[in-house]
């Protein structure tokens, strides 16, 4: 079985190669959602919920939340980000997907299987 927990977080950056707006300095108000699975324990749960909340926040929202995100991405693109968040987390969580929306309408889905 499988158990999201969402986020959301304020960041800015720029992405210096973009040859229309996003070349400036801009924010982005980024929605994460953190999908894990599991077993069914002796308590009927994957795992806690909020065990899994310390989790991304120690590990990723902490390090993004109010960030400047060129300052830890050298090129801070959504999937740059989304492959950098699975790496924070793939030791201590059972992943099965993230989710970044840098916008309402524009997400990043990452599973980790593929080679980048
Ligand atoms: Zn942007």
């Amino acid at each position: 079985m499988k158990i999201s927990k969402e986020f959301v977080f304020d960041a800015a950056h720029k992405l210096l190669w973009h040859k229309g707006k996003c070349q400036n300095l801009h924010g982005h108000t980024y929605k994460l959602i953190v999908t894990v699975e599991g077993q069914l324990n002796e308590n009927g749960i994957v795992m806690d919920f909020g065990d899994l909340k310390k989790i991304i926040v120690n590990n990723v929202i902490s390090k993004l939340d109010h960030k400047y995100l060129n300052d830890i991405f050298e090129n801070p693109t959504a999937e740059n980000m989304v492959i950098w968040i699975w790496n924070q987390l793939k030791h201590k969580l059972n992943l099965y997907e993230i989710r970044l929306w840098e916008s309402p309408t524009s997400c990043v889905v990452y599973n980790g299987g593929e080679k980048y």
